[in-house]
C-alpha cells in the first residue's frame, strides 16, 4: 500500500463492511482533507453511514484516548456494525437538533464570544458616572507619586489624611493614640499645630471630633528627584490612604489636591469590572430581579397596546377603552396640546419619547403604571383582578431591560457602548463596531488578543450566514439549521485542526447566496 490510492489509509478513510440499520454491507473510502458530501434519496441510509458508522466511531476512538478518569463522564459508545474503518481521525459531529440545557444560554455564551466580552469589558471598560457622564477613576499610590515627582523640584509638599473620629472618643483622646501611633503634627480648624502643644493647651475643646476638623500630617517631603525620596513617598502616600480610609491631600505651593483611591464619583461608589460583573449565569453578576432570565411576570405591553396601528384617540391603548376607565384616556386626551402629544397618530408612528410618555404620564396626566399600580392596590375588587389579569405576560424585566445583567454593569464602557448595546447589535454590526474601535496604545495592547478572538468568532457567524442574530439571542429560540451553523462556527473558531466534522443536511432553511459561503467556509 503506497501512494494515493483509495487503499491508502494515510489519504482516505476506509470504510469495509458497514451494516448498521439498512446499510448493506458497503464499502466506501472517503478522501481525507476534503468537503465529501453525501447525497441520496431519504431513507436512503446518509445517516446512518455519516453519524451511526464514521462519527460514532469518530467519538469512540476519541473518548479510548482519554483518561479512564475523563471517560467515567462520557458515558460508553457501542462499536459501530462494520468489519473496518481506517484512517480515521477524532471526529465531532453538528446535528440539527437544538441543544440547551441552560435556558440562560445565548448565541454570544455559546460561541464563547460572551466570555471575551467579559474580559474585554474588566480590562479596557471605562466606567462612566450615570450623573454627570464622566469617567469614574482612582488614584493608586503609584499615580500620586508620578503627581508629586512632577512638581517642581526643592517643592515643599504636606501630605494630609483626613482623621476619622471614632465613636465616643474626644479631641484629647484621638490626639493622644495618634501621637502614640508615630504622628506629631496635626491640621486642627485650618491650622497647623504639634499634638502635644494642643494637647497642653487648656482652650483645646475636649469633645467629639467631626469628620473634615482634623487632619493628620503623615509627611513633609522636598522634591528632590532622588531615588531615596521616591521610596519615602510611596511610603507615606500609602500610609495616608490607609489613615485616610482611602482619602489624602496633598499641599504644594499654596495648592491643595485631593485624591481617593476609592472607585467614587457623583456620591457613588461604584463596582470595579470583573468577568463575573458581567456574567448573567453568576449571582454576583446577574440582574436581582429577573436573575438573570432577563424576563419577569409582568404586565405585557403588547397585551396593553394590541393594535399599533390604532392611535391614541381611536383606543390603541385597550384597557382604557371602557367607560370607566376611559377617565385615565380623557385626562391624556384633554392635556395633550399642553405637551404637544399627536393624539391621532397611530402608536406605530409616534417617537420613544412619546410612547414612553403614555407609560410614565406627567404633570398633566398619570399614565399606565400609575394606572396598572392603582389596579393592583385594589385587588380586593373582582373586576380589578380580572383587568389586571387580562394584561399580564413574560415581559422584558424592566430593571435590566430584558439584558439579564445588574444595572451598574452597563455603566462600563467601551466607545461609549456598553456590554448590553453590544450584545443587542447584530452580528454583522457587532462586528464593524469592533473594526472601528479607536483605543489608547496600552488599550490596544491589552485588548489585541481578545479582539482577536471576537473578531474572528463574529466573522465566522456571519460567514456561516448568521449575520442577523443578536448576541443576547436565547439559544432555545434558534432554528435547527441556526443552531447546527452556530455549533459549525464555534468548532471553526475554535480552529481544531485534523478534524472530522460530520454535518447533517447544514444548509437546511438556507438562503442559496448563503449556501455558496458556507461551503467556501467548510473549503477552507
Ligand atoms: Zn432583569
Amino acid at each position: 500500500m503506497a501512494g494515493n490510492t483509495p487503499e491508502n489509509p494515510k489519504t482516505h478513510i476506509l470504510i469495509k463492511g458497514a451494516r448498521v440499520h439498512n446499510l448493506k454491507n458497503i464499502d466506501v473510502s472517503i478522501p481525507k482533507n476534503k468537503l465529501v458530501v453525501i447525497t441520496g434519496m431519504s431513507g436512503s441510509g446518509k445517516s446512518s453511514l455519516a453519524f451511526d458508522t464514521l462519527y460514532a466511531e469518530g467519538r469512540r476512538r476519541y473518548i479510548e484516548s482519554l483518561s479512564s478518569y475523563a471517560r467515567q463522564f462520557m458515558g460508553r459508545m457501542n462499536k459501530p456494525e462494520v468489519d473496518y474503518i481506517k484512517g480515521i481521525a477524532p471526529a465531532i459531529a453538528i446535528e440539527q437538533k437544538v441543544i440547551t440545557s441552560n435556558p440562560r444560554s445565548t448565541v454570544g455564551t455559546s460561541t464563547e464570544i460572551y466570555d471575551y466580552l467579559k474580559l474585554l469589558f474588566s480590562r479596557i471598560g471605562r466606567t462612566i458616572s450615570p450623573i454627570t457622564g464622566k469617567e469614574v477613576t482612582k488614584d493608586t499610590v503609584t499615580s500620586v507619586v508620578n503627581f508629586l515627582i512632577s512638581l517642581p523640584e526643592e517643592s515643599i509638599v504636606t501630605l494630609f489624611s483626613p482623621l476619622h473620629p471614632h465613636n465616643e472618643r474626644t479631641l484629647k483622646e484621638e490626639l493622644s493614640i495618634l501621637l502614640q501611633k508615630g504622628f506629631v503634627r496635626v491640621k486642627w480648624k485650618g491650622e497647623l499645630a504639634k499634638i502635644e502643644s494642643l494637647l497642653e493647651d487648656k482652650k483645646t475643646p475636649n469633645k467629639a471630633v467631626q469628620l473634615g476638623d482634623l487632619y493628620i500630617v503623615i509627611d513633609r517631603i522636598r522634591i528632590d528627584g532622588e531615588e531615596e525620596t521616591m521610596s519615602r513617598m510611596a511610603d507615606s502616600v500609602q500610609t495616608a490612604f490607609f489613615e485616610g480610609k482611602g482619602k489624602c491631600s496633598v499641599e504644594a505651593n499654596e495648592e491643595e489636591y485631593s485624591f481617593s483611591d476609592l472607585f467614587e464619583l457623583d456620591g457613588i461608589s461604584f463596582e470595579e469590572p470583573s468577568p463575573n460583573f458581567f456574567s448573567f449565569n453568576n449571582p454576583y453578576g446577574a440582574c436581582p430581579r429577573c436573575e438573570g432570565y432577563g424576563k419577569v411576570i409582568g404586565i405585557d405591553p403588547d397585551l396593553v397596546i394590541p393594535d399599533k396601528s390604532k392611535s391614541v384617540y381611536d383606543g390603541a391603548i385597550a384597557p382604557w377603552r371602557g367607560l370607566k376607565m376611559g377617565e385615565w384616556l380623557k385626562k391624556l386626551i384633554d392635556n395633550a396640546l399642553k405637551f404637544d402629544f399627536p393624539i391621532h397618530r397611530s402608536y406605530s408612528d409616534l417617537t420613544e419619547e412619546q410612547k414612553e410618555i403614555l407609560w410614565t404620564g406627567n404633570k398633566h396626566f398619570r399614565g399606565l403604571n400609575s394606572f396598572f399600580k392603582d389596579l393592583e392596590e385594589n385587588t380586593y375588587k373582582i373586576q380589578y383582578r380580572v383587568m389586571l389579569s387580562r394584561y399580564r405576560g413574560k415581559t422584558d424585566c424592566p430593571e435590566c431591560k430584558g439584558s439579564r445583567l445588574r444595572k451598574d454593569a452597563s455603566y462600563v464602557k467601551i466607545n461609549e457602548k456598553s456590554i448590553v448595546d453590544i450584545v443587542l447589535l447584530p452580528v454583522d454590526k457587532a462586528m464593524s463596531f469592533f473594526q472601528n474601535l479607536s483605543l489608547t496604545e496600552t488599550e490596544a495592547k491589552i485588548a489585541k488578543r481578545l479582539l482577536l478572538e471576537i473578531h474572528n468568532r463574529l466573522l465566522f457567524l456571519c460567514e456561516v450566514g448568521l449575520p442577523y442574530l443578536t448576541l443576547n439571542r436565547l439559544s432555545n429560540s434558534l432554528s435547527g439549521g441556526e443552531s447546527q451553523r452556530i455549533n459549525l462556527s464555534t468548532s471553526l473558531g475554535s480552529s481544531l485542526v485534523g478534524s472530522i466534522y460530520v454535518l447533517d443536511e447544514p444548509s437546511i432553511g438556507l438562503h442559496p447566496r448563503d449556501t455558496n459561503r458556507l461551503s467556501s467556509v467548510l473549503k477552507s
